[in-house]
């Protein structure tokens, strides 16, 4: 094959006694996540996994694009293989990046060496490679200290490798080392941002959307299925569980003071997402809350809010400003669904003053009007369980 993909492992290089469970995980990932683009073959040698497509008919254009969101990758490289000798190292130099050399106002070459039986160091492989380059392209100046383009040279044990500048990976650890976690999925903006960050860090994870047909409309369950199908792109599939909300929203409504709707409704969707989170081997809570955005999100609040639950609660974004927020989603392409209009159920029952500084106590007390167990286990009969996968056609 004349076009193969390298990609460099992060964090995992440094994992010492885990790094063979690690790698395995990656590889059988990246495996996964190609078969769709047709027939590759994926290898892991030197800390590097080979992608090398093994027929005409594989995609691979849309492979590679696949290859920037697989996490556990630090860097991706799309390379031309070539003999382990000088002539084809040029002539595939010159075949694969002539054209964008001749671009650029000046280049230098950069080498690598790890198979140490090559004759050449890496400095004499760019010296040589470079001359031969700057004789062929006169008009591209060589500048070894600030070049407008490099020339990758990578002599590894199978073969030789050339390459332009590598283009970053998705970062992060590779999905399944970290264990699983239970995301609770809104519609909004930050939600999904959370999940993204989760999953960066290795983890497997479903998501708990609470949902209150007719206050809420089937757009706006729609719109969460987008956004989860849509960080399916980075975690690979998952399944969302969509629990129907509005008897207890009504429950709230009717039997409870206004200033704690939010916080007893928030409550309930931990009490919930934590029950489904042990039915599913989910060792953890996932929440977009940041510290201070709304009346819900202040310490006591999110104090009483996680006083229900015995799971740790994960907050990824705590500590965030909303623009870094917005800025992630829309680097992972959840920002437009997320600003659609379509309502949430937090959105329906909205307390005018809101309790910001709310003691356990009180919280307690506005709940002894219901009875909450037979609420949950009402919503946990109701659950709507789908099943997720990015190559699936948007949802919206
Ligand atoms: P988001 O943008 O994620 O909706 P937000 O800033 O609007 O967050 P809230 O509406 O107070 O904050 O919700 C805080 C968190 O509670 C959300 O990030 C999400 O994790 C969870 N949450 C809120 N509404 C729902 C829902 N309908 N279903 C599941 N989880 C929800
Ligand atoms: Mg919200």
């Amino acid at each position: 094959m004349n076009e193969i993909f390298l990609l460099k492992l992060g964090e995992i290089v440094l994992k010492g006694q885990n790094k063979r469970q690690f790698e395995n995980t990656l590889r059988q990932n990246i495996r996964r996540r190609m078969r769709h683009f047709g027939n590759f073959d994926v290898y892991l040698m030197q800390s590097t996994v080979y992608v090398e497509p093994m027929d005409e008919e594989a995609d691979v254009d849309g492979a590679w694009e696949a290859c920037h969101s697989i996490f556990g990758v630090v860097s991706i490289c799309r390379c031309r293989p070539c003999a382990k000798d000088m002539d084809s190292i040029y002539q595939a130099v010159e075949e694969y990046l002539g054209e964008e050399l001749d671009m650029a106002a000046s280049f230098k070459v950069e080498s690598k060496r790890s198979d140490k039986r090559f004759p050449l160091t890496s400095i004499g492989i760019s010296q040589e490679i470079g001359g031969r380059l700057a004789e062929a392209h006169p008009n591209v100046a060589v500048d070894v200290h600030n070049p407008a383009y490099t020339v990758y040279v990578e002599v590894r044990d199978l073969s030789a490798y050339v390459h332009g500048p590598a283009e970053p990976g998705a970062g992060g650890l590779p999905t399944g080392v970290g264990g699983r976690a239970a995301v609770l999925l809104s519609g909004g903006i930050d939600s999904p941002v959370a999940a993204y960050m989760i999953a960066k860090r290795g983890v497997e994870i479903e998501c708990v959307h609470f949902f209150s047909y007719p206050y809420t409309s089937e757009q706006a369950k729609a719109k969460v299925l987008e956004l989860a199908r849509l960080v399916t792109k980075y975690c690979g599939r998952m399944t969302v569980n969509i629990v129907g909300f509005t008897k207890i929203q009504e429950a709230i409504r009717d039997h409870c003071p206004e200033e704690y709707f939010t916080l007893v409704m928030r409550r309930f969707m931990m009490r919930i997402s934590e029950q489904i989170a042990r039915q599913d081997g989910c060792k953890c809570l996932v929440t977009g809350e940041n510290l201070g955005q709304v009346a819900s999100q202040t310490m006591e609040a999110m104090g009483v809010t996680g006083a229900v639950v015995e799971l740790p609660v994960f907050m990824p974004l705590v500590g965030m400003d909303k623009e870094e927020i917005v800025t992630i989603a829309r680097r992972i392409g959840t920002f437009e669904t997320s600003t659609l209009p379509y309502e949430d159920c937090c959105t329906v029952f909205t307390p005018k003053h809101p309790k910001t500084k709310p003691t356990k106590r009180q919280v307690e007390e506005a709940e002894s009007a219901f009875d909450v167990e037979t609420l949950i286990a009402e919503a946990m009969e109701n659950i709507e369980k789908v099943t997720i996968r990015y190559e699936d056609e948007p949802i919206l």
